[in-house]
């Protein structure tokens, strides 16, 4: 029988706990015991149904930390896995189980090249830590944004951080997130005047605003986008008016529509602008917005550079900076880390049905991120 990696091991234990979000089952407990022999602390930061925990090694600065999430999205259904989602099972050198692509496979390698880097560098420069949580998939209110407002208070620095994601798209390596979109929802109602369908001029139809309202908001330039982002997106996602009877004109329109934006916007902006194309048209409206993430990035510096060159080493790629994708625990992050990224294996099975890792890509993740420990710390 082939030797199994140390790598693998760490993945499987963390695999077979069914750490479903909020629950971390045991996860953050095992990571503790697998890295308090190698010189980290431990602080448990649990708040409400979250767990948190920041491990560090080391008093000085630099602070490079290793960042992401102990749980997973739900299996779906059971039947469909060809494997059991908390049973890791390999298979022509594939590893399966829930959180092998997102992300316990990329904690696993942290954990692995910390472990030996300490090992073989036992008097490196700087600090190492950890900042996991168990509420990334969910509602993330309790998780890494708290111990991060914890960090302000408490003069954490961090220098460096890599976030674990999967964020490799078409070959493992390929892309480095260095930024994310930001997230805004706008609610908005338009009221009108309920009336007969065959004497319009006594009633105003909100439908009928509606109709030009949408054209003008679509075909409007939010911005440019920039070296980093694409131009800012502007999606329409429910139109729903009163339930009337065919023989009448409703009184009101909800529309719910998003934009993703670039870092060339504030939310405020995209706010006035909404304002102000409104105002062109006779009508009165209510708007909610709902702003789940603000747009970051990190501009190339010493973390990018550092990262590339750990994955042209390792597997020989030139690896893209990107922006794209939904958002992540990083938006937290970069807004106290002076530089943030995220890299880790290829995203195609996150949160599917068979969700898996090539093992040799999870020795690669491994040999990465030790390559950056040994470029940043020695
Ligand atoms: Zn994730």
């Amino acid at each position: 029988m082939a030797n199994i990696s140390n790598v693998e091991t760490i993945a499987k234990k963390l695999i077979e706990k069914k750490s479903v979000t909020p629950n971390d089952d045991g996860c953050q407990e095992y990571i503790k015991d697998e890295l308090s022999d190698y010189g980290f602390k431990h602080e448990n930061i649990n708040l409400e149904d979250v767990k948190n925990i920041w491990l560090r090694k080391g008093f000085d600065s630099p602070l490079l930390v290793f960042a992401g999430h102990t749980d997973v999205v739900p299996p779906g259904n059971i039947d469909e896995w060809e494997t059991k989602p908390f049973e890791p099972k390999v298979k022509n050198n594939i590893l399966y189980g829930r959180g092998a692509s997102d992300m316990k496979s990329s904690i696993s390698a942290m954990i692995s090249a910390a472990q030996k880097f300490v090992e073989n560098n036992p008097n490196h420069k700087g600090s190492i830590g950890f900042l996991l949580t168990s509420d990334e998939e969910g509602p993330a209110k309790y998780g890494t944004q708290k111990v991060i407002e914890k960090f302000k208070k408490d003069n954490i620095e961090i220098d460096y951080c890599i976030v674990g994601e999967p964020t490799s798209s078409e070959k493992f390596g390929d892309t480095i997130k260095n930024g994310r979109r930001g997230s805004l929802t706008g609610h908005l109602k338009i009221i009108g005047i309920q009336g007969h369908i065959a004497y319009p001029e006594l009633a105003k139809n909100p439908i009928h605003i509606a109709g030009s309202l949408i054209n003008e908001l679509n075909d409007y330039k939010w911005d440019d986008g920039n070296k980093y982002f694409p131009k800012t997106s502007f999606q329409i996602s429910s139109v729903k008016s009163d339930e009337v009877a065919s023989n009448m004109i409703p009184r009101s329109i909800d529309i719910v529509f998003n934009l993703r934006f670039s870092s060339e916007l504030t939310q405020d902006d995209i706010k006035n602008n909404f304002k102000n194309i409104i105002s062109n048209f006779d009508c009165e409206y209510e708007v909610d917005w709902n702003c789940s993430a603000e747009p970051f990035i990190t501009s190339e510096g010493y973390l990018t550079k550092v990262l590339q060159e750990a994955i042209k080493e390792t597997v020989n790629i030139d690896s893209n900076l990107s922006t794209t994708g939904g958002t992540s625990d990083a938006r937290f992050i970069s807004q106290h880390a002076k530089e943030t990224v995220e890299f880790g294996p290829l995203n195609k099975t996150a949160h599917k049905i068979n969700e898996n890792i090539d093992l040799h890509n999870l020795i690669d993740l491994e040999k990465i991120y030790y390559a950056v420990l040994s470029k940043i710390l020695l």
